[in-house]
């Protein structure tokens, strides 16, 4: 739990995030620098260097075993590293037990006290802390009232929904106004419509309370809704940071391509660059133009088109060329399309539902294509 220091301490006024730049913060820089954690032989953290900025929300992104809770964990102070450091504010934290690191925690299992109340739950961290009643209770209600939970303070965590304790859970950890919160999978237990308004209200509440949040997450769409930043792991190394549109537009590799957001990877041959457009050849013989990072030179490569950047209609024009429908669903928003190129290549295509579309039929013939700016040469 925090000590009273966390939010005790003097709040500065910052700027570092992009979509409110007058908000307030109180966050704490955190620099990971070639942090290493192994285990045996193994090493679930691989030399990982990560800056998170003052009040940033930084998201941890990767599949089961990536060494997402591990780099947490090596924050929080629940593990040792075996190389590298990590600085809070500049400072070196080795040597920082984790009670005295003054960050709030939140985990997927809420971990309240089930013989307290609501209030007292919220109220834990600063009476371990020692502060005097009435900070505390004017803190505790106005963080009751910040989670939506003033109704329940009086409730056992039993006589609460699963989403409403997590909530507590939240609240517990923001109460001290902490500069860093960690968050470990904390949505992952409720149902996807709850997953999704907690992720709004955490967004919001990021942004009146300006700590700096490192969030762990398998879940992609959590990732680009509610971060700042996202930092791609894989095999414990970070293969990619950058701000969500980034990550979706233009992954750094076919892993991050395919990890967020469903994705065509379609092998094409490079026939021509022009400063970052380049014109390539399918497999089938399709021309196209995309777009590409630097550093990529002729020959093969992979192009990701994102589902819904396909153009599709039932006519042949300039720049398309025909598929086979082998799959159709009406999905209510879209309509979810598998299609078979000539040359044997499969397409996924998501369009927007509308007055005029029409769900195809298998076996029936479209004709594709895409514009040089909806596709992504991969690196
Ligand atoms: P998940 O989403 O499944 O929680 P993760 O990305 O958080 O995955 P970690 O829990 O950080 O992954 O684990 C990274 C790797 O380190 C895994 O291969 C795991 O088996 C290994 N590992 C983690 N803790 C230990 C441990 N105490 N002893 C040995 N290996 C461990």
């Amino acid at each position: 739990m925090a000590d009273g220091s966390a939010w005790r301490s003097e709040r500065q006024e910052g700027t570092s995030d992009r979509t409110a730049p007058s908000r307030q913060v109180i966050g704490s820089s955190i620099a990971v620098r070639d942090v290493v954690k192994t285990y045996g032989s193994f090493r679930a953290a691989d030399n990982i260097s990560l800056d998170v900025q003052p009040g940033e929300f930084i998201t941890l992104l990767g599949p089961s075993g990536s060494g997402k809770t591990t780099l947490l964990n090596l924050v929080a102070g629940f593990q040792k590293i075996n190389g590298g450091e990590i600085l809070v504010d500049g400072r070196p934290i080795h040597n920082v037990p984790t009670h005295r690191r003054g960050f709030g925690m939140v985990f997927q299992s809420y971990a309240l006290f089930p013989n307290m109340t609501v209030t007292q739950n919220v109220a834990f961290p600063m009476r371990m802390a020692g502060l005097d009643r009435q900070t505390t209770e004017r803190r505790v209600a106005e963080t009751l009232e910040m989670m939506r939970l003033s109704e329940h303070a009086a409730k056992l965590p039993t006589q609460m929904s699963g989403g409403q304790q997590q909530r507590v859970a939240i609240a517990r950890a923001i109460v001290m106004r902490p500069k860093v919160v960690l968050m470990d999978e904390p949505l992952s237990a409720l149902d996807r419509r709850l997953r999704e308004s907690i992720q709004i209200e955490l967004r919001d509440l990021h942004q009146r309370l300006g700590s700096t949040i490192l969030f762990v997450t398998h879940d992609q769409g959590e990732a680009l809704t509610m971060s700042d930043r996202i930092a791609v792991l894989d095999g414990g190394r970070i293969v990619q940071v950058g701000n969500p549109v980034d990550i979706y537009r233009h992954p750094a590799n076919r892993f991050v391509a395919s990890f967020v957001g469903e994705s065509n990877l379609i092998d094409a041959e490079i026939m021509q660059k022009r400063g970052s457009t380049m014109t390539l050849r399918t497999r089938g013989g399709y021309v196209f133009a995309a777009e590409s990072a630097s550093g990529i030179d002729v020959g093969r490569a992979t192009v990701l088109v994102r589902p819904e950047r396909i153009v599709v209609g039932d006519a042949p024009l300039a720049n398309t060329m025909p598929v086979t429908v082998t799959s159709a669903l009406f999905l209510g928003e879209i309509l979810r399309i598998e299609a078979r190129t000539a040359s044997g290549e499969t397409l996924l295509i998501r369009s927007a539902d509308g007055a005029d579309r029409r769900l195809p039929s298998v076996g029936e013939t479209l004709h594709v294509g895409w514009r040089a700016e909806d596709c992504w040469v991969l690196a």
